[in-house]
């Protein structure tokens, strides 16, 4: 029987494809805190600054293209049942051919109802403006998990990560919750890679392996490992 094979994936995972990971956001985006935009607050107070952020952002995923390390994850499926939950709100796993994938933190290139939170459409440019509207003429906002949202995937995540034979870490700082917990569910003594230039912090478990190394290079070395 084929090994299932779940990739938790972060922002790092997108870093060589030029979209800045959390901590680099805050240079990005002029002097703003990416919290104050990213919230249920922030959309109250000044929805035009939140849909001007969310607009940049996918103006620029639209520019961007899936790299190596996407690509090696949607190859993977040749030899294994791969999943990935990403933390990603950008669709560049998807491009580079992944077929299972579950957004913990929405995704960029869609939008929804404020009203109808059912009410989900594709976006088919860039530009959600004040006033683009829902069927049931609700205004729409972007489709993200902000802070303070509740991340509802969370237990479809956990119950992937609970029947892994082998978990895969790459490009996160394992610093958002509840995502940096999912790795607790793993079952144990299962192997853990952890692929990340800057070692995260973890619980350490004796079936850790480290690959310091970004993620282009670091899921070279994985399918190297595993594939033998
Ligand atoms: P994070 O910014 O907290 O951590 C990023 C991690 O990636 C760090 O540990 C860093 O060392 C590592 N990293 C940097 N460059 C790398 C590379 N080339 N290869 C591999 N790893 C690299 O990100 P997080 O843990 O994903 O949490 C941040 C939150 O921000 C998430 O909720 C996510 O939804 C959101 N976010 C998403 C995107 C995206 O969709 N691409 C981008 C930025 C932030």
């Amino acid at each position: 029987m084929r090994k299932k094979l779940v990739i938790l994936s972060g922002a790092g995972m997108s870093a060589e494809s030029g979209i800045p990971t959390f901590r680099d956001m805050g240079g990005m985006w002029e002097k703003y805190d990416v919290t104050e935009v990213a919230s249920p607050q922030a959309w109250k107070q000044n929805p035009q600054l939140v849909l001007d952020f969310y607009n940049q952002r996918r103006k620029k995923l639209l520019e961007s293209h899936p790299n190596k390390g996407h690509i090696i994850i949607s190859e993977l499926e040749k030899y294994f049942d791969v999943y990935v939950v990403t933390q990603n709100v950008d669709d560049l796993h998807e491009r580079a051919g992944s077929s299972n994938i579950l957004h913990l933190h929405g995704e960029l290139r869609k939008v929804r109802s404020t009203k109808y939170p059912n009410l989900i459409y594709e976006l088919p440019g860039w530009e959600l403006k004040l006033g683009d509207l829902c069927d049931k003429g609700a205004q729409l906002r972007p489709h993200i998990v902000w802070f303070g949202e509740s991340v509802d995937k969370i237990t479809d995540a956990q119950q992937i990560v609970k029947v892994a034979d082998i978990l895969v870490v790459v490009g996160t700082s394992l610093n958002v919750y509840p995502a940096a917990g999912l790795v607790h569910f793993a079952p144990k003594n299962i192997p853990i890679y952890v692929i990340d230039p800057t070692k995260p912090t973890l619980v350490s478990e004796n079936n850790i392996t480290f690959i310091t190394e970004k993620a282009s290079v670091g899921l070279e070395k994985l399918k190297e490992m595993l594939i033998t």
